[in-house]
């Protein structure tokens, strides 16, 4: 064997780069991180994790601004053969202490500016604390910068734990997904080669770095290639424009492309050097897509995954990019659509999407029941979204399987109604969700976000004329925008509980 793998992620990530003079990092007018001083960085942050008596297999937390030093922490895990335990910068002290309760790092590496509120707690539990600031200052890039880098690379197999990343909670509390090395690492190389990702690609990077689109997805395909990132520490639409003309490539969310679409700057000439426009993370409306297609001459391409899965579909970089689809299983992945009892059923048929392969993650941590229920015999992981394979096999994503409406014993889609009213003149977009209904168990609310003056009689009649009776909603609101986390998804649950008393 010529290439025995010591270390899979951080052999294939990070190894090849040490001593490179090319920029990893542009900081859009705050200097520039090149690949031997991040694989620099990177080693002198595992030293300091050992320092505060990190051990392989051990946790280490993160909630901290985006910034070099905070992603370096990933990758000096990895070098030091620990587990990383990114957290959303979103999320409240009461809320972390649930997440550091629950997966008992080692070390926390909190926000400078949050360090005051997190001392008693760290104390409490006996984590070691350290912090990392907005403009990179902080305990932990100063002893990093007195530190010696870490000459070894600690042994990992390729089933041995990478990350534990929490899923966002948009239907629960949140899990932390086991992922190893293998998991990441062959999601990586599949994503690379089908995105024909090389190390001439520029990606304007806006996303957050807690969450599995902009960490793994994002950096683990750029550290892969050796392409440059524009490194934003938040998305901002005109920063965002300011860098395209250098960019190849931009991955976002939909609000990204939503947004974008808004600033007149977005035309054909402004994105003349740009390759591929990723979306996921959450349903991209099918008329962004053609509208960004009539603005740029570019087919966003859509791509679905999920924390514990990584990414499983990808609609293809050559041939047709299918509005409304998620597109075919990545190389090794296997998908087939099931009934709630695991039954497979004929292509065509609506059911749940079952996913398995080397990217299916090992397990969510401290949850074995949990875990169990959402495999199947064989290895096959329950995803709860409900799916169709269309004829040129073609997977769409229909919804969640929580978000269901079950009327009078019959089967309620929202998204099937959100496509009817979402297509209606003045309606800008829709979410239906289900409520307690006296007689028919649920009924749904349609909630939409409509541009001044639309009639919600001519709404009402569209949605008549398209749909069966059992299927309109019983209940119209017309609100100015729909909750959305900072991924983009739209807070069902949110939904639900505002208007739950609507028919009780
Ligand atoms: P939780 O599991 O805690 O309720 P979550 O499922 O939102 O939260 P993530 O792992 O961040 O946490 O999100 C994965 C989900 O996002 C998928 O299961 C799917 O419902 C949705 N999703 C991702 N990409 C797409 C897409 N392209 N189209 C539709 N839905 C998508
Ligand atoms: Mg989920």
């Amino acid at each position: 064997e010529e290439d025995i793998m010591t270390n899979p992620l951080y052999d294939a990530l990070v190894l090849p780069h040490r001593g490179g003079e090319k920029t990893f990092l542009d900081l859009d007018g705050k200097g520039r991180i090149s690949f031997g001083d991040f694989a620099d960085l990177v080693a002198r942050i595992a030293t300091v994790l050992v320092e505060n008596g990190v051990k392989p297999g051990d946790r280490v937390a993160v909630q901290a601004p985006k910034t070099p030093e905070t992603l370096a922490v990933y990758l000096a895990c990895q070098q030091a053969g620990a587990v990383f335990l990114p957290l959303n910068t979103a999320y409240t002290p009461s809320e972390v202490e649930f997440f550091l309760t629950d997966a008992a790092p080692r070390l926390f590496v909190c926000d400078e500016a949050a360090k005051e509120g997190y001392a008693g707690l760290a104390q409490k539990l006996g984590v070691g604390l350290l912090t990392i600031a907005a403009d990179r200052g902080g305990s932990l890039p100063a002893a990093a910068a007195k530190a010696q880098p870490m000459a070894e690379v600690v042994e990992r197999a390729p089933d041995d734990l990478a990350a534990i990343l929490y899923t966002s909670g948009t239907t629960g509390r949140s899990k932390g997904a086991m992922l190893s090395h293998d998991n990441l690492l062959s999601n990586t190389l599949a994503l690379t080669d089908i995105w024909r990702f090389t190390g001439d690609d520029v990606l304007v990077h806006a996303l957050p770095i807690y969450h599995t689109h902009g960490l793994f997805v994002a950096c683990n395909i750029m550290l892969r290639v050796g392409g440059t990132m524009i490194f934003h520490a938040a998305f901002n639409p005109d920063a965002v424009l300011d860098a395209i003309p250098r960019a190849t490539a931009l991955m976002g969310v939909p609000t990204f492309y939503t947004r974008l679409l808004a600033s007149p700057r977005l035309t054909k000439e402004h994105v003349a050097n740009m390759r591929l426009f990723i979306s996921g993370s959450a349903p991209l409306l099918a008329e962004t897509h053609v509208e960004f297609e009539e603005r740029t001459g570019h087919r966003i391409l859509e791509r679905y995954g999920m924390t514990e899965t990584s990414m499983t579909a990808s609609n293809p970089y050559d041939g047709e990019r299918r509005p409304g689809a998620v597109g075919f299983p990545l190389p090794g992945v296997s998908v087939r659509v099931a009934s709630t009892e695991g039954k497979v059923l004929p292509q065509g048929e609506i059911g749940i999407l079952e996913v398995k392969g080397p990217n299916v993650f090992k397990g969510y941590w401290n949850l074995p029941e949990k875990t169990a229920a959402e495999f199947r015999p064989g290895g096959w992981f329950i995803t709860g979204d409900m799916s169709m394979i269309d004829a040129d096999g073609y997977v769409h994503i229909v919804g969640r399987q929580k978000d269901l409406i079950i009327a009078g014993g019959l089967n309620i889609y929202p998204k099937e109604i959100e496509e009817v009213i979402d297509a209606i003149q003045g309606v800008i977009e829709t979410a239906v969700v289900g409520v307690p209904h006296p007689d028919m168990g649920e009924a749904a609310v349609a909630v939409i976000v409509a541009k001044p003056g639309l009639d919600l009689e001519a709404v009402k009649a569209t949605v008549g004329e398209k749909l069966a009776r059992f299927k309109h909603p019983r209940r119209y609101e017309i609100v100015a925008e729909l909750p959305r986390n900072t991924m983009g998804k739209v807070q069902k649950s949110q939904l639900r509980e505002s208007y739950k008393d609507s028919f009780t």
